[in-house]
């Protein structure tokens, strides 16, 4: 595993790339590498319950490694009360089944920080495709949750400012649903950093060795 894409919507095609691949209680492929979410898209009042017995049995598959994506969704118009139940049911599995969590979160930063301050979980919170300022990026880190970079890095200059502040052990990389690969966006933050490709891909393994997967 040279390089890490902590959250895909695709499938891997490289052999160099050990993928976290993005699943659903629908999904049927679970072959690979995965993390398994109740996305607040999808959220379907009526399938709840059912699930959730899904999602605790695939935490026990050996392919998986996170739970998610998971989360907070402002801008879409699913109830907040409503998707606010269904992600803390999700934080209890990640903690029962000792999964970190993959967080999709859109203009409802604060409310993640005040639950991961009420909740005080032992699982590592992770939230991805991370494209906001500074500040909130501190409030997160303040508060000991982990972004994730996606393509959006490569050439939006702010997001590139921010992620250059970031320490190298708080942070992952990603593809999402896009078509770069995920070398260009390890290579892009090496530049960011200023620090060789190699001691990059190094630093990240060991993370998500540690993390995620939890050897050392
Ligand atoms: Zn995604």
């Amino acid at each position: 595993m040279d390089f890490i894409d902590i959250h895909t919507h695709k499938k891997q095609l490289s052999e160099n790339v050990f993928s976290v691949a993005n699943k659903y209680p629908v999904s049927l492929d679970f072959t690979s590498p995965f993390s398994i979410g109740i996305h607040p898209w999808f959220i379907n009042k009526n399938k709840i319950e059912a699930e959730l017995l899904i999602l605790a049995k695939k935490l026990q598959h050996k392919n998986c490694v996170a739970l998610g994506e998971c989360g907070l969704d402002k801008v879409i118009k699913t109830d907040f009360e409503l998707q606010k139940t269904v992600f803390k049911k999700q934080i209890q599995l990640s903690e029962k089944y000792q999964k970190p969590l993959i967080i999709h979160c859109v203009k409802a930063y604060q409310d993640i920080v005040e639950l991961k301050k009420e909740l005080k979980p032992t699982q590592v919170w992770l939230v991805h495709g991370f494209n906001k300022n500074w500040q909130v990026a501190q409030s997160l880190l303040k508060n000991g949750i982990l972004l994730s970079f996606g393509t959006a890095m490569i050439n939006h200059k702010k997001l590139q400012e921010v992620v250059a502040k970031v320490p190298l052990e708080k942070l992952f990389l990603e593809t999402d649903d896009k078509d770069d690969a995920i070398v260009e966006v390890y290579v892009k933050l090496a530049k960011l950093k200023g620090v060789p490709l190699e001691i990059l891909q190094q630093k990240i393994q060991e993370n998500f060795k540690q993390l995620f997967l939890k050897t050392t």
